[in-house]
């Protein structure tokens, strides 16, 4: 019997391990850089044909531009080195943007939220990761950071034009992520589902999030996003747009769901079928419109 054939592990040429963030963006300033934040995505997906953007290593783990979670101007700054755990611990992130917290308790194990930093979950431009749902209904944005003219040149991008597609966004090969951004919104319903054989250590089959200001039955200036229905993680506009501030009685209840299901696109695969996937989105959005209903 013929065996499989694998492609041989590519192996990285160079190894940089940078300690500040000009000795990060210099190293990815010629794009044959690969950057490796947690390496919990990496590291599984090297043999992957296109998984790596080139053959020299750049070791970002001990860039303190990186790290750490703060707060100014309205907005929080997560760096792009902030693992599960940490936006798990944080208070006021947790006071600021619930959603993030509530997420990040369903991400894997203990020990992979140890290590899983968000800038590789937004980075690695999955249509199923988990933070992708949550950080678009928190409005989030990217900065990117890269070397220009010696200097280090930042832009930002809001997430939702972030991803072009699978495994693929706006960033450039010679840019990192820098960090991720959030408005400081307290107070916000915020509700979190995911589907998987397992409650957490698993790719979703569809996970979805949602924000909003509920009262009266109502849930105004709402987000709803979706992961694992579309070729990159989506927000529901026209379905945010239809329920927003109105009673949510059954009738408009069934038509969100309707409109909803016109908004993804699910394919199906081995983890399942697209009428499996149709059926869990009008599932958890059902089951969250009748609980902010319900109060
Ligand atoms: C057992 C297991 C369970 C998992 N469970 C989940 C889960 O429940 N939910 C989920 O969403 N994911 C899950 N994952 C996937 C993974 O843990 C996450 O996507 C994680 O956030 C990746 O972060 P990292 O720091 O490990 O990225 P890395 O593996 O270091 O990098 C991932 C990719 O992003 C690039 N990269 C990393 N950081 C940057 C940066 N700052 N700027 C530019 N590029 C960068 C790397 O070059 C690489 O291409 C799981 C993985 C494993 C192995």
């Amino acid at each position: 019997m013929a065996l499989p054939q694998f492609q041989a592990a590519p192996q990285f040429e160079e190894y940089v391990n940078a300690t500040d963030l000009s000795a990060a963006v210099a190293a990815l300033a010629d794009g044959q850089g690969t950057p490796v934040a947690g390496g919990t995505d990496l590291w599984v997906q090297k043999e992957l044909p296109g998984a790596v953007a080139g053959d020299r290593l750049v070791n970002i783990k001990n860039v303190p531009e990186l790290k750490g979670i703060a707060a100014a101007d309205g907005r929080i700054r997560i760096g792009a080195l902030v693992t599960m755990t940490e936006i798990l611990g944080d208070g006021r992130l947790k006071d600021a943007a619930p959603i993030l917290a509530i997420a990040a308790d369903r991400f894997a194990s203990v020990q992979i939220r140890n290590a899983a930093t968000i800038g590789g979950n937004v980075a690695n431009a999955s249509p199923a990761a988990d933070m992708m749902p949550p950080l678009l209904c928190a409005d989030a944005a990217v900065e990117l950071a890269r070397e220009e003219g010696g200097a280090i040149s930042t832009r930002e991008v809001t997430l939702s034009e972030f991803f072009t597609g699978p495994g693929r966004s706006v960033r450039e090969s010679n840019e990192l992520v820098a960090a991720v951004i959030v408005p400081i919104q307290p107070g916000r319903y915020a509700g979190f589902c995911k589907s998987g054989p397992r409650p957490a250590l698993e790719i979703a089959r569809v996970s979805m999030a949602i924000t909003g200001e509920a009262a009266g039955g109502k849930l105004t200036n709402p987000r709803i996003a979706f992961g694992a229905v579309a070729p990159t993680p989506i927000r529901c506009t026209q379905t945010e747009a239809l329920i927003d501030g109105k009673p949510l009685d059954d009738e408009l209840i069934a038509r969100a769901l309707e409109t909803m299901d016109g908004e993804i696109s699910p394919i199906a695969d081995h983890r399942a079928s697209e009428w499996y996937r149709r059926h869990l989105a009008r599932t958890y959005l059902e089951q969250e419109l009748r609980h902010v209903r319900d109060g």
